[in-house]
């Protein structure tokens, strides 16, 4: 056992349904094998369990791992390529990445490269679109269990529209997938995600290759992308008909359930908004990619208003990084400039969004996502450098609010001192 002594900051209840941020200056919490069997005021705890190995905290900030539910394993290389929309942003820079993961040793050297940001960003949790090809996917899986990250993820399947050498067929779709899903769905902490890239790039024919890895799968999960860019969006269109709306190229394969995860939706109908809602399926609101690739401004207050579950996503590479202090703050930042139709949001909604609303979009709300008795303990403690501007900032917060609206305004990775997934230090 050992217990922790820490100043606290969480959001167990939404705060877009009345909750607001729970904030402890000085909270003990006692870990056992992984959980936090206890947590209180640390005096009172320390006093029930005396001559237990405390572990002081108290020089920074501690907040539940973070959650990403959209992050891409094959792009963490081309980050920060500027000035292209969507499909073009595909054509030029990612996908001609993605193409490298075909050699099963350069795909090792990224899922290493990759694994490691996310550690280091305080992601402890993530929802990750693989590769196209088997092998490398099979490498993410070893790296992402080496370091201890609770990853969902799986083979990216396409049959059309894309460059040549990242096209298979829907037999091998569906026999790789089956394969891999074997080897890592539910062992520890990994699990899998049947993931075509798109329905752009996906003919029904995949899509339903698709839904009987779900169906053979029990417990699988389901992501891809909608509605992200208007080009796009057109293109779906021409290629399935006026009749369907995007969402609906997923759902008439019975892809759209509890356990879907889509990125984006930034162009969303309302009929897809309700359809969303109705089958329990999450958004992955990826702010920065959506701003660097001039997608648009989302909707969040129509997907809260309609009942859609939200929680941030960075889409690395298209997004600029993997640090959701970043993600949540360009969150704020659209929805200030979305004015009458934005929904204004505070320092407990942006954690909310990128811990709490991250686990329970992935159905991992019982065992993450707060920092209460009953949780594993996984959680990210922020030590910015003496002197740096968020250290200063944290030193001078007005209240614990303040403190965690400047973690969002001035946090980096450089700032995540050490990181924890079910008691165990990953950071080294
Ligand atoms: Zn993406």
């Amino acid at each position: 056992m050992t217990l922790y002594r820490a100043r606290v900051s969480d959001t167990p209840v939404s705060p877009f349904s009345g909750g607001t941020l729970r904030a402890d200056s000085d909270a003990g919490l006692l870990v056992e094998a992984g959980t936090i069997t206890e947590r209180g005021p640390f005096a009172e705890v320390a006093a029930r369990h005396p001559g237990e190995d405390v572990v002081d905290l108290r020089d920074g900030l501690l907040v539940p791992g973070l959650v990403d539910t959209h992050v891409h394993f094959p792009q963490v290389r081309v980050i920060g390529a500027l000035g292209m929309p969507l499909l073009e942003w595909l054509d030029r820079c990612a996908l001609p990445e993605e193409a490298r993961l075909a050699d099963v040793g350069y795909a090792r050297g990224v899922a290493a490269d990759f694994v490691s940001g996310l550690v280091r960003a305080g992601t402890t949790t993530a929802l990750v679109f693989g590769s196209h090809f088997a092998p490398a996917v099979e490498v993410l899986f070893e790296e992402v269990r080496r370091v201890g990250l609770r990853v969902t993820t799986g083979l990216v399947v396409s049959d059309r529209i894309l460059r040549e050498e990242l096209l298979t067929t829907p037999d091998r779709a569906y026999g790789e997938s089956r394969a891999l899903a074997e080897r890592w769905h539910e062992r520890g902490r990994t699990r899998y995600a049947v993931t075509p890239r798109f329905s752009l790039s996906a003919s029904d024919a995949m899509l339903d290759a698709c839904a009987s890895v779900v169906k053979d799968v029990p417990g699988a999960w389901f992501t891809s992308h909608v509605n992200e860019n208007l080009a796009e969006v057109e293109s779906v269109r021409e290629l399935f008909g006026d009749s369907d709306h995007y969402v609906d190229t997923y759902d008439r394969h019975g892809l759209v359930g509890g356990r879907t995860v889509l990125a984006h939706n930034v162009h969303a109908t309302d009929d897809e908004l309700a359809l969303l809602a109705a089958q329990g399926a999450a958004v992955a609101h990826c702010p920065t990619s959506n701003s660097a690739l001039g997608s648009g401004l989302f909707p969040l207050r129509r997907h809260v208003e309609r009942g859609v579950r939200v929680a941030l996503g960075s889409d690395v590479g298209a997004g600029t990084g993997f640090s959701l202090f970043k993600e949540g703050l360009q969150a704020y930042f659209m929805q200030q400039l979305l004015r009458d139709e934005g929904l204004p949001l505070t320092a407990a909604h942006l954690l909310h969004l990128a811990t709490r609303a991250g686990a329970e979009a992935l159905g991992l709300g019982d065992t993450v996502g707060d920092l209460s008795a009953g949780r594993q303990f996984d959680a990210v403690l922020v030590r910015p450098e003496p002197g740096s501007t968020l250290e200063v900032g944290l030193r001078h917060a007005a209240d614990d609010a303040d403190a965690v609206a400047k973690l969002f305004a001035l946090g980096t990775p450089g700032d995540v001192a050490q990181v924890w997934v079910a008691g165990e230090c990953v950071t080294g």
